[in-house]
């Protein structure tokens, strides 16, 4: 704040606290020193929802006593921390090849979103709308809405159906599109068989080759299909 600016916030603060009020011109010109000195760096308003003023009304609300420059600074303190720790640093437009221009303009960001200049930028994750497009458009033409990516990440995690997603994609027959006779998996779920453990069943244990019998009905299907006459 600059002092003309600490001037006009002691002129609002002698309204809410005469106790603050200085008649005497050379008593309210050192007041004016003194919180000017402590307050330089504190902006009396930013675009984005810093007010000075607000945080001296605030101080009021809450305390008796009066107001010091501590009561502003502290609450201006938390208002930067509060927006930096809401910041997801954006990629900066500079070539990544200058680290220094790449660097500098990283500190910029953040410093104009500290300083109440610029809004924080969110987790592009999170506003990212190209990737929900896809992800409907997925949907509605019957692929998974796991992203090919993350699906290939998950591979180990899920491997009979990594297997079939696989075989599908080479155009080999769907094994798993039938029901299983002998394990009773249903279509599109992996055989399974009962795990044993110290002699005693403890759930089961998905198999990444289907059950023979599923794969000879699954061929079998695919047979009949084919010999069916194509109907109009
Ligand atoms: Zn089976």
């Amino acid at each position: 704040m600059t002092p003309r600016e600490i001037a006009a916030l002691l002129a609002y603060i002698g309204r809410l606290d005469p106790r603050l009020a200085r008649s005497d011109q050379a008593e309210a010109g050192a007041q004016i020193d003194q919180w000017q000195e402590l307050l330089a760096d504190v902006p009396m308003a930013t675009p984005y929802g810093w007010d000075a003023r607000t945080a001296a009304r605030e101080h009021y609300q809450l305390s008796p006593y009066p107001i010091l420059p501590a009561d502003i600074g502290r609450p201006w303190t938390a208002y930067k921390r509060d927006r930096i720790q809401r910041h997801h640093d954006p990629l900066p437009s500079a070539d990544p090849e200058d680290s220094e221009a790449w660097a500098a303009e990283l500190v910029r960001t953040r410093a104009a979103v500290a300083t109440g200049t610029a809004q924080p930028a969110p987790l592009r994750q999170l506003v990212a709308a190209p990737e929900g497009q896809q992800q409907e458009r997925r949907r509605a033409e019957g692929e998974s809405c796991i992203p090919p990516a993350a699906r290939h990440l998950l591979a180990r995690f899920r491997p009979a159906l990594a297997a079939r997603e696989a075989a599908v994609a080479r155009g080999e027959i769907d094994i798993l599109g039938v029901d299983c006779e002998q394990c009773g998996a249903s279509a599109g779920r992996p055989c399974r068989v009962r795990r044993i453990e110290h002699g005693f069943p403890r759930g089961t244990r998905q198999l990444v080759d289907p059950h023979a019998c599923r794969r000879n009905l699954a061929h079998q299907r695919a047979a009949n299909h084919a010999q069916q006459p194509t109907t109009v």
